[in-house]
């Protein structure tokens, strides 16, 4: 592969190259062609020199290869001239793959918008920018695994199909084998339907990791998940991976202490392992990228409670648009003062308001507030929401009811709470959003291969 030709002390040595021309120029009796495969950021520059004896099949691939075409090249491993490279191949060898059909190629020209490359999403990752979001892509699952695994996590394949219809989470994709053509209104008979019951796809692991949690202590989840939202926003799809670890016998405070340990490692493994990638994002998508990474990995993260951060934000009113006040929940702008100019650094808000979170976090000894955390970052705000769960059946099944939820068919998540309860907490982290922050990539669309969102389901 290219990325290890890269790292190579150049000294002349034959090498044979796989991969597709970024570029081609002709400078007097020199074919210059830059080829890639995918491996690094860096494309192989291969130098022709038409002066020299090359084979006839050499010179009809020199005059037929175009952008997008894929080659096999050979040739001696030279170091480079050139600025901003180190080696290069002499080559003196090429043999066509597969032709670009010339002209029809999409990619022909560089600086296309994201917006036309979604159009054409099977052929985007060539370009520089999508390569090098799928390469951190990748490694980020990679470091996402080694991360819990190193820690003594089990990863537990939580359902895609539920049907717990009352998460409270969001609107959900529902999923039938009825055949729609044949019901007339008010027909509807899901007795009848595959699982016997209403079912859709899920929106989150977090439930059935609960109970996986309660057997084997320390988990997570790490798999699609899927939510009808028409928001039509820079930071929502229909169909996103979610990482939701879960801890038993833990409090809030080593929720806490786990994300903080967990978003550090991400960013460290990244900064180390993909800097080539990241300098690129620097460079042209969002300026002072790495050092954000950096100051987050080095940084201790501060700790306020949503009462608290209230009163500070209050204390600064002026500042924003959307007035703060206990209770509300807090905006980009808030978490944006809290990061930026409250703390220099990430900030994780505790103990919210319960109306504004979900039923299952653990009510405090005030009745008013619950055990949740969200961590914040520089620049955008949320990256992990999480908390300690209530593990008393009693105040559980109070808060349920209080919310009018359909209590019977939660069921076995009640047993939990009925058979050797224990405290336990987690978190959940949007992959995509992950993603999107260790980028600057402005769209969530553009750092998942085949985005899903309203209106838009093609390849
Ligand atoms: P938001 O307020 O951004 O809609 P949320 O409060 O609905 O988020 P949670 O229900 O807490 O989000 O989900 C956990 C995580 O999943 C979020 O922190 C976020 O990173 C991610 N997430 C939520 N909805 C989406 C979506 N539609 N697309 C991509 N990621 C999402
Ligand atoms: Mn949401």
């Amino acid at each position: 592969m290219i990325k290890d030709l890269l790292t190579e002390e150049p000294c002349g040595q034959h090498t044979v190259t796989r991969g597709w021309v970024r570029t081609k120029r002709t400078m007097k009796n020199l074919v210059f062609i830059e080829v890639y495969d995918g491996s690094c950021f860096a494309a192989l520059q291969c130098t022709f020199d038409r002066t020299t004896e090359l084979s006839i099949e050499t010179q009809t691939t020199l005059d037929a290869l175009s952008t997008g075409a894929s080659v096999e090249i050979s040739g001696k491993l030279v170091s480079s001239p050139a600025q901003g490279q180190c080696v290069e191949l002499a080559a003196d060898e090429a043999r066509l793959i597969g032709a670009a059909s010339g002209e029809s190629y999409p990619l022909q020209k560089k600086g296309h918008s994201f917006e036309f490359l979604r159009e054409i999403a099977h052929l985007r990752p060539r370009t520089a920018t999508i390569g090098a979001v799928a390469r951190i892509r990748s490694r980020l699952a990679y470091a996402v695994h080694t991360f819990f695994q190193e820690q003594g996590f089990q990863y537990v394949h939580t359902p895609i199909i539920t049907t717990n219809d009352a998460e409270g989470t969001g609107a959900m994709f529902q999923i039938t084998t009825l055949d729609l053509a044949k019901i007339t209104a008010g027909t509807l008979d899901y007795s009848k339907d595959f699982f016997g019951k209403k079912a859709f796809l899920t929106v989150s692991g977090q439930l059935e990791g609960e109970t996986y949690a309660a057997a084997l202590s320390r988990i997570y989840t790490f798999g699609p998940t899927f939510r009808a939202e028409n928001s039509n926003t820079s930071r929502h799809l229909a169909e996103f991976w979610m990482i939701e670890p879960e801890i038993a016998f833990a409090h809030l405070e080593d929720d806490m202490a786990l994300a903080e340990k967990f978003i550090k490692y991400l960013f460290t493994d990244i900064l180390d392992k993909h800097s080539d990638d990241l300098e690129f994002f620097d460079t042209h998508i969002e300026k002072g990228l790495i050092a954000t990474l950096q100051s987050v990995a080095d940084s201790r993260f501060t700790h306020i409670t949503y009462t608290d951060a209230i009163r500070e934000l209050e204390h600064h009113a002026a500042n924003f648009e959307f007035k703060p006040f206990w209770g509300c929940d807090l905006q980009s702008e808030h978490e944006k003062f809290l990061t930026e100019q409250l703390a220099h650094g990430p900030v994780i808000v505790t103990d919210y308001p319960k109306e504004i979170k979900a039923f299952y976090m653990k009510t405090n000894s005030d009745g008013k507030t619950v055990r949740a955390m969200d961590v914040l970052v520089p620049r955008l705000g949320e990256i992990i929401g999480g908390s300690e769960r209530e593990d008393d059946l009693e105040q559980l099944q109070l808060r349920m009811r209080e919310l009018g939820m359909d209590i019977p068919s939660y069921w076995w998540y009640l047993d939990l709470r009925r058979f050797g309860s224990v405290p336990h907490a987690g978190f959940g982290l949007g992959f995509e959003r992950l993603v999107q922050y260790v980028t600057g990539m402005a769209n969530i669309r553009d750092v998942i291969p085949y985005p899903r969102a309203a209106g838009q389901a093609e390849f």
